[in-house]
């Protein structure tokens, strides 16, 4: 097959993920630390997580699906992968075959997994406040869970990345859930509530977004790195003359005779509108601003300042998350999610 260069790319910078998973297992003390890698590794590519994070020493994962476990398959020996939706209808014929555990959501959830009759372990997501999944804990407490081989007892926190009362209200509720339902380990905190402290961490801490480069918390400023740096190649560099415009509806004239460099960028690229006013990018430590609106698949940038910039040169694309997050209206979560397939994925 023809190998055809992608003219842009994901550089994906491996140290600074563990280093992230390194920093976000020392918050939780003696819990141990695993990794959220639905949608795709939040669109880093879930099995080049796994497989960086596994090697250090990285031992439960969570995905939402089972096709999202299935695309995981064969898994190393010693990882465990929890399916975070759990035993629907539809998926039964997956969560038998696949080395993989159902988090059971719903009594019909744990009524469909003790009819599959195999006696093997689950886990199971409570819910104490957050009304997504779960079983409630009048459920829980009332025999639903009786006689089940419990691996995690889960449940979830609404309002970690916020100082809000709900956090300990959800402690209490997830301590004394754990006082009376018997599973082999007990696991709240995503990202931000890792950051909450040691007390939300109970054996096993779920982080996701922070693993990626996400700041979920104040916490976690100055301690987590950036791990994607997008890329794109230049495609045009074109002299503006005074007065002339810029892109769809012209939103952006040049002021004086502007050097503008089009790159191979756009909103199919999960690179959305958004970031016109306030995104950028750099290039030989240029910095160049976007100017006017962002297309399909190009953005304009002001390149005044780079002097020799030319066709086929590679623009580094601001996208510290929080800082985008702040200017663009978009959440962390969605920059890296929103990420398109058109990206090569460049690990380093
Ligand atoms: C996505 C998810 C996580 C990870 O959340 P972050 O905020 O990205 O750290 C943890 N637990 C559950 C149940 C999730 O759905």
């Amino acid at each position: 097959m023809m190998i055809v260069p992608s003219p842009l790319r994901l550089r994906l910078d491996s140290a600074a993920l563990v280093a992230n998973w390194r920093w976000l297992a020392a918050q939780g003390c003696a819990a141990a630390c695993g990794a959220a890698i639905k949608a795709d590794g939040y669109g880093l590519g879930a099995r080049a997580v796994m497989e960086r994070l596994a090697a250090a020493g990285c031992r439960d994962f969570f995905v939402a699906s089972w096709a999202e476990a299935a695309a995981l398959m064969p898994l190393a020996g010693q990882v465990s992968l929890s399916v975070l939706h759990g035993a629907g209808a539809d998926d039964m014929v997956a969560a038998r075959t696949l080395p993989a555990r159902p988090v059971l959501n719903s009594v019909e959830q744990v009524q469909r997994w003790r009819e599959a009759g195999e006696g093997r372990p689950c886990d199971v997501m409570i819910d104490t406040g957050m009304n997504r999944l779960g079983l409630r804990v009048e459920e829980a407490m009332s025999g639903a869970l009786d006689g089940l081989t419990i691996e995690i007892l889960l449940s979830h926190l609404a309002s970690a990345d916020e100082d809000s009362d709900q956090n300990a209200a959800q402690l209490a509720a997830f301590r004394s859930i754990r006082e009376r339902i018997r599973a082999r380990r007990y696991s709240l905190a995503n990202s931000a509530g890792v950051c909450l402290g040691a007390d939300y961490a109970f054996d096993l801490t779920r982080p996701g977004i922070a693993l990626y480069g996400g700041t979920p918390r104040r916490e976690a400023e100055g301690q987590i790195r950036q791990v994607v740096h997008p890329e794109a190649r230049v495609l045009q560099v074109r002299t503006v003359r005074a007065g002339e415009s810029v892109g769809y509806g012209a939103t952006w004239a040049a002021p004086r005779a502007t050097r503008v460099a089009i790159a191979n960028l756009g909103y199919a690229d999960g690179y959305l509108r958004c970031h016109a006013g306030t995104g950028g990018a750099t290039w030989q430590g240029c910095v160049l601003p976007l100017i006017g609106r962002v297309s399909m698949d190009l953005t304009a940038f002001d390149a005044s300042d780079a002097d020799g910039i030319g066709e086929g040169d590679w623009l580094g694309i601001d996208y510290d998350l929080p800082a985008r997050a702040a200017a663009s209206g978009l959440s962390q979560y969605e920059l890296l999610t929103g990420l398109g397939a058109r990206f090569a994925r460049d690990w380093r």
